[in-house]
């Protein structure tokens, strides 16, 4: 096995990064210039309201994207967005598909202020109590193996963004929240469609013993900054993929690895 240097680390491509086009704050030019810093590419949320709402948008927006010269993805909102043509989907380099919320019994549990807590921005989780019980965790888990699997069936995803994000995460012992079968059980749905696991700066998950995991089960891998603001260094990145002994030749580099589908 390859352990990755650090200057291998800042070397690998950067696949998850918003712009204006969904809620970031940087315009497609600007993120044309930061390639040149380290290579990226963007990947707004797709469906995103009154700015991508459907394939005629995120056709123009790969178009105004890859004529700056941008790898172009999206971040395709899992359990929630319509589903694309099968030729938009080809069109694109890429598709990340994330959880930002989950249905349980027909109850909407978003992730928002759990991932604003992972992200640093609260000091504190208020539903720590609510998502403490234990029925409760293992509906979520359950219902997250669920529309993941369904969307990798249709979607043609190729990376798994900020994959253990959600409520339990921020519980603060990911080991405990997400028994180790379970991990198992995601990695293994990544592995049988060919899904890379995406090591996410923003949100610093998935956690250590997950990564080693899937390095062990052979997953594919891929770096996501996730930012909506200036381009930052990979600091967190670059600690957990040596943390976890991810090697270089399993990430993505701006493309996917097998056909669309
Ligand atoms: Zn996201
Ligand atoms: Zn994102």
């Amino acid at each position: 096995m390859v352990r990755t240097p650090r200057a291998l680390t800042l070397k690998l491509f950067d696949h998850h990064i918003h712009t204006e086009r969904s809620d970031g704050t940087v315009s497609l030019a600007e993120r044309a210039n930061t390639v040149a810093v380290r290579p990226h590419g963007v990947s707004d949320h797709f469906p995103w309201p009154g700015k991508m709402r459907n394939d005629d948008d995120v056709l123009r927006y790969l178009d105004d994207a890859a004529r700056l010269g941008l790898r172009v993805g999206l971040e395709y909102d899992l359990g929630v967005a319509p589903p694309l043509r099968a030729s938009t989907r080809a069109a694109l380099h890429y598709m990340i598909g994330a959880l930002h919320q989950i249905e349980v019994d027909g109850v909407r549990i978003p992730f928002d202020e759990a991932g604003a807590f992972l992200k640093g921005k609260l000091a504190s989780f208020s539903e720590r109590e609510r998502f403490s019980d234990g029925a409760l965790a293992r509906r979520i888990r359950e219902r997250m193996l669920e529309v993941v699997r369904e969307s990798f069936a249709r979607d043609g995803i190729d990376i798994l963004g900020h994959g253990t994000m959600s409520p339990l995460a921020a519980l603060g012992d990911p080991e405990r929240a997400y028994p180790g079968e379970w991990q198992e059980q995601l990695i293994q749905l990544c592995l049988d469609a060919d899904v890379a696991i995406e090591v996410n700066e923003a949100y610093g998950v998935p956690h250590q013993e997950f990564l080693q995991r899937a390095r062990r089960m052979g997953a594919r891998f891929s770096v996501g900054s996730d930012t909506h603001g200036l381009l930052a260094p990979l600091d967190k990145t670059g600690a957990m993929i040596e943390a976890a002994s991810l090697p270089v030749d399993r990430f993505l580099a701006g493309e996917r690895v097998r056909a669309a589908r």
